[in-house]
């Protein structure tokens, strides 16, 4: 919808209808650095209003089958894949994210997560056991939970909304999203496909807005059992804080400092180029990102030089490049905090082998004031320095020589974070071995981001609480019930 001086404005969905709020945030184009779009300041009013659209919802959608539910899911799942290219276009703008990322992984997911949520929850079943010698039969039903708060990032927009969406409605729950302020537009144009699709007024509902506002008038609200948040670590200590006092569910899905291990026997051909891209996909910006590369002594020369061939390769553009490896990073402030942390990597004695400072970025005039950063790799960093303890979540990489498997298993749990790992040998048992001990929700062996939506997804220690995932997300999103029946 156009807006203000023809930028798009976008407005809050609730109880299917597109309403209009009283003030606005300033969007920015992340490849210019101009605002190109208002979103929503909703507060207290706009999540009153949503609670009540979504309680109202709850009784019908709730009490519909598994099946009839399944078909609305399919349906959107259609709808959304028949708007790809326009929704990846979006998200692209948005985000600061390439076209072709958007195109290949951002959208088809968004889509592949209803479609396999609506597949999933027909197959849930629940337990049933008995005591033969007391009489018993005892089993499990299960049921949704209400209404549902949805809190995502602002790195992988649709997808991650997407992602909590889906299994929270296929469930029999009534939600209330609330998108990053930074990147609220595909969610906003997912919502005018919903009515189409079947989905009841009030089953699905979107405020717009920013953390502390919106945010924590939702996450505080009574009427809101349940929270799903995924984002940065001490957003989700303060939201804890706020949920305490009423008992509510929560996962958390958050940050990673994530260690790839490379042995001798690694097969450099395929773990260079997908390093590479773990390290620097979607401009660094995912929390699945390897930050910390451990290369064992014997190979660390050999890897260095290649890694650094790469990486010089790995081409940063305007993200409607469609040649483009990376494109722009969300926001200036964000931008900023990402290259402290190269300056503070050189007052620690470290090097910059390549990107910020280092080489030069070439781009169009349009696209000088935008978010832009090379991708870089610093060397000679100790294991204590910020830049390998904390989340940079941009598109820098450390790369440190390690000598023995003991030692390298221990320096990569020595963060506070455990979501994800790789790890690359050719020596099977070594691969299970090191797997086997890492702390980490996730390890990847020679490849990465292979994803089984069946199993769990989620991190341990700092990295969050729950899993996510066909069956967990179904067992987070509804409530349990154990009855015994003597006869
Ligand atoms: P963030 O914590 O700043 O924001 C996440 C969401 O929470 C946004 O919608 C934001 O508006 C909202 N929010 C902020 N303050 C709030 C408050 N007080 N109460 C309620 N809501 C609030 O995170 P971000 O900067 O948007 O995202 C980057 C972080 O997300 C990184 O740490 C990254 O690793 C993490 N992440 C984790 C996963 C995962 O699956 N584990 C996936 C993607 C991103």
């Amino acid at each position: 919808m156009a807006g203000r001086g023809g930028l798009l404005m976008l407005e809050n969905f609730i109880g299917g209808k597109f309403l209009p709020c009283s003030s606005y945030l300033d969007s920015y184009d992340p490849s210019t650095g101009e605002v190109y779009c208002h979103v929503p300041d909703s507060g207290e009013e706009e999540v009153e209003a949503a609670v009540e659209a979504a309680r109202a919802a709850f009784p019908g959608w709730s009490s519909r089958s598994p099946q009839e539910r399944s078909q609305v899911l399919q349906r959107l799942a259609d709808l959304l894949e028949q708007s790809l290219e326009e929704l990846a276009q979006a998200e692209s703008r948005d985000q600061g994210k390439t076209i072709t990322l958007a195109r290949t992984m951002d959208i088809p997911r968004a889509v592949q997560n209803f479609r396999f949520f609506a597949s999933s929850t027909l197959h849930q079943t629940s337990e049933c056991t008995q005591m033969d010698h007391l009489g018993c039969l005892h089993y499990t039903v299960r049921a949704p939970v209400g209404i549902a708060a949805l809190i995502s990032p602002w790195n992988l927009p649709l997808y991650l909304l997407t992602w909590k969406i889906a299994p929270a409605i296929a469930a029999g729950n009534t939600v209330i999203a609330k998108p990053s302020e930074l990147t609220s537009v595909t969610a906003w144009m997912m919502c005018r496909l919903l009515e189409k699709a079947g989905v009841p007024p009030g089953v699905v509902n979107v405020v717009f807005g920013t953390g502390p506002r919106v945010g924590e008038a939702l996450v505080s609200h009574p009427d809101v059992p349940l929270i799903s948040f995924t984002g940065s670590q001490p957003t989700a200590e303060r939201i804890t804080q706020l949920s305490a006092p009423h008992c509510k569910k929560l996962s958390l899905e958050l940050g990673g400092k994530n260690p790839a291990i490379v042995f001798e026997d690694a097969n450099l051909d395929e773990c260079i180029p997908t390093t590479v891209r773990s390290s620097f996909a979607n401009q660094g910006e995912i929390c699945l990102c390897t930050s910390r590369i451990f290369v064992q002594r014997s190979i660390y020369s050999e890897f260095l030089k290649r890694f650094l061939e790469a990486t010089r390769k790995w081409k940063v553009g305007i993200p409607s490049d469609p040649s483009a490896d990376m494109g722009a990073l969300i926001s200036k402030a964000h931008l900023e905090k990402v290259r402290s942390y190269i300056k503070k990597a050189r007052l620690e004695g470290a090097q910059i082998l390549c990107g910020e400072g280092v080489d030069k970025l070439n781009l169009p005039p349009r696209n000088q004031a935008g978010y832009f950063m090379l991708p870089t790799v610093i060397t000679d960093v100790k294991d204590e320095s910020c830049c390998m303890k904390e989340e940079i979540f941009g598109p820098v990489t450390c790369v440190v020589p390690f000598d023995s498997e003991e030692e390298v298993i221990q320096r990569a749990n020595g963060v506070k974070y455990g979501l994800a790992a790789t790890v690359w040998s050719g020596n099977v048992g070594r691969v299970h071995r090191v797997a086997k001990r890492l702390q980490s929700g996730l390890v990847w062996t020679n490849c990465w981001l292979i994803r089984e939506l069946n199993l769990p997804f989620g991190g341990m220690k700092s990295s969050g609480v729950g899993r996510e995932g066909a069956r967990d997300s179904y067992e987070f999103f509804t409530e349990v019930k154990t009855i015994t029946v003597k006869h």
